[in-house]
């Protein structure tokens, strides 16, 4: 658009075609009239003008702003010096005219600024040239147009150094501007670098600020797991350890849950009883060990190894588990131990041990084995309270033997499995030979000492040999060897009766021997109907009695026809 020709050129090119028409018009005239001297060249001149009017008329050079003025220029000269040498009045009054016109032009093409400065020069220029030229035409004295011509030859001449000038320094404050603008905007590029330079070192740092929030959140977040597993697993272990009762239950599916869901390659769990000599130490193991391995760890553990870390009331772990140190291990075994005390009222009474192959493997879960030990203590303690009640209710409160009731429950199940599986039940009946004497020579006190200690001579040889000891009534006991012959429960009964006789009693200083007298059954080997057994052996006993006490008698149907009136009655 900058180099567009402005309307008033394309409006001023309309009235300069039609005065170079007119120029034309009067050139052909002063050729053919042979006026003026300037023959066929201004013909040709005044033809070149009007072709270029035409041009821009039609709009073809509507975008060589820089060259109509160019143009525009020569045509002014050109039209000065043919007027200036041409006598014919008429082309000098038209040359006139145009030169005029195109001096207008000139100052109208030229930028001003304002459109007052531009009347005032168009005014203060043109006045005495137009007053010059009515003169001239009036008087029509060449000379005078001559010298108007050249008056506005001159005023073109200054306006146009004038407008370089301008333009010389306008494009010089131009310049001045435009190098103090880039100063300014390299200024304000490198105050922005600056800024941005700290913006960057801020965002690096912020960076840096969040990487390392990024990693807390990612541990705080591994730990959120982590725990939320751990309590996921305390419930479903609490849930399974608090759905048994029994201790031993307890025990296995305690060890099984630990052992399966922290993927442990072994975890053992001990009880020790108290007082130790009552009943034994439960111990429960589950490992990936083999069968031998595991057998060794069992025992190692039952012989009381873990005692030593057990003393400690924190634990013991070692994440750092190296080959050969723990002689209850496999000597391959590496990776991370924990051995955990079961501490109730501040007395330890077990352990916890825990074995997994990886290192580092019992560092933050440490918590969770602590809250889930004194979980399971809770439950132990529910099921030791169960296991208490049970045992009274099927044991008796003086001996500690099986009663009468757990007997008879226990014998129907021991003679149904006999049956089912063709294996003998041996059974003894025990009775202690004249102990109303005992009690009214010692007193009752130091005859329950007497059952007592009968009772434990009765326990301690049917414990070793895989027996049941049950007090039966008053002074009387059952042993029963479930799987065991009737002559090898006569051998183990005599090694009662004898350890019987050989019991140190004393009372007052005074030496209590005393003896029972036995009868010896077995089903199916004596005794066919197996709800009779008891009876066999009790008219064996009888017999015992009847023939001198402290004796052994195996039941027979010799036995039971000497039994006489008994005998008839168990037939
Ligand atoms: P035998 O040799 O014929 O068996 O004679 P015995 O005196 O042992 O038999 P008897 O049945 O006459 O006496 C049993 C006594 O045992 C009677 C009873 O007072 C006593 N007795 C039963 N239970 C207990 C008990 O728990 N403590 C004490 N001290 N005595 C008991
Ligand atoms: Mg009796
Ligand atoms: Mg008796």
């Amino acid at each position: 658009m900058g180099n567009d020709l402005t309307e008033m050129q394309k409006k001023s090119s309309r009235v300069n075609g039609l005065l170079s028409l007119v120029m034309l018009g009067f050139s052909i005239a002063a050729v053919i009239g042979n006026r003026g001297g300037t023959g066929i060249v201004w013909l040709c001149i005044c033809s070149v003008f009007v072709l270029f009017d035409l041009l821009i008329i039609t709009g073809i050079l509507n975008q060589y702003k820089q060259m109509w003025l160019v143009l525009r220029a020569v045509e002014l000269i050109a039209v000065y010096i043919l007027v200036f040498f041409n006598d014919f009045l008429m082309i000098q009054v038209t040359g006139a005219f145009l030169i005029l016109l195109l001096f207008w032009q000139f100052i109208f093409s030229f930028d001003y600024g304002d459109n007052i400065t531009r009347a005032l020069t168009v005014g203060i220029c043109s006045v005495p040239g137009i007053i010059i030229l009515i003169v001239s035409i009036l008087f029509k004295n060449a000379d005078l147009m001559k010298v108007f011509d050249s008056f506005i030859l001159v005023a073109c001449a200054i306006i146009l150094g004038v407008f370089i000038c301008n333009l010389g320094i306008d494009e010089l404050g131009k310049l001045e501007r435009k190098l103090f603008a880039q100063c300014r905007m390299v200024e304000s590029v490198n105050e922005i670098n600056e800024e941005l330079k700290e913006h960057q070192e801020k965002v690096k740092r912020a960076n840096e600020e969040l990487g390392i929030q990024k990693i807390k959140l990612e541990a705080a977040y591994n730990r959120i797991n982590s725990v939320n597993t751990e309590m996921n697993l305390q419930n479903e272990i609490l849930k399974a350890i608090t759905s048994v009762i029994e201790i031993e239950k307890l025990l296995d599916i305690m060890t099984k849950s630990l052992k399966q869901e922290l993927s442990l390659n072994c975890c053992a769990i001990i009880l020790y009883k108290n007082p130790p000599e009552l009943d034994d130490d439960i111990c429960m193991v589950q490992s990936e060990l083999a069968t031998q391995e595991e057998d060794y760890l069992l025992q190692k553990i039952s012989d009381g190894c873990l005692k030593k870390y057990l003393v400690k009331k924190e634990g013991f772990a070692d994440n750092e588990v190296e080959v050969g140190r723990y002689c209850f291990l496999p000597q391959r075994q590496e990776g991370s131990l924990l051995i955990l005390p079961l501490m109730r009222e501040g007395r330890m009474v077990g352990g916890f041990l825990g074995v997994h192959d990886q290192l580092g493997f019992f560092t933050e879960n440490r918590v969770f084995f602590d809250t889930i030990m004194s979980q399971f203590l809770v439950v132990l303690d529910n099921a030791e309270m169960y296991a208490k009640m049970q045992h009274m209710a099927t044991h008796d409160g003086l001996t500690g033997l099986h009663n009468r009731g757990d007997l008879n429950v226990s014998l129907e199940r021991f003679l149904n499995n006999a049956e089912e599986n063709g294996m003998p039940l041996s059974l003894a009946l025990m009775d202690i030979d004249h102990f109303k004497n005992v009690n009214d020579t010692y007193g009752h006190l130091f005859g329950d000492l007497v059952i007592r200690s009968v009772a434990n001579q009765a326990r301690g040889v049917a414990k070793k040999y895989g027996g049941f000891a049950a007090r039966y009534g008053g002074e009387e006991f059952v042993v029963a060897f479930p799987g065991k012959t009737v002559e090898e429960c006569t051998r183990y009964v005599e090694e009662i009766r004898r350890g019987i006789g050989g019991l140190s009693l004393e009372y007052e200083g005074v030496l209590v021997v005393i003896h029972v007298s036995v009868g010896v059954t077995g089903y199916p080997e004596c005794c066919l109907d197996k709800n009779q057994i008891l009876k066999h052996a009790d008219a064996a006993m009888y017999f015992s009695k009847e023939h001198g006490r402290n004796r052994v008698t195996v039941d027979s149907e010799e036995i039971l026809s000497q039994v006489g009136l008994m005998a008839e009655g168990i037939k």
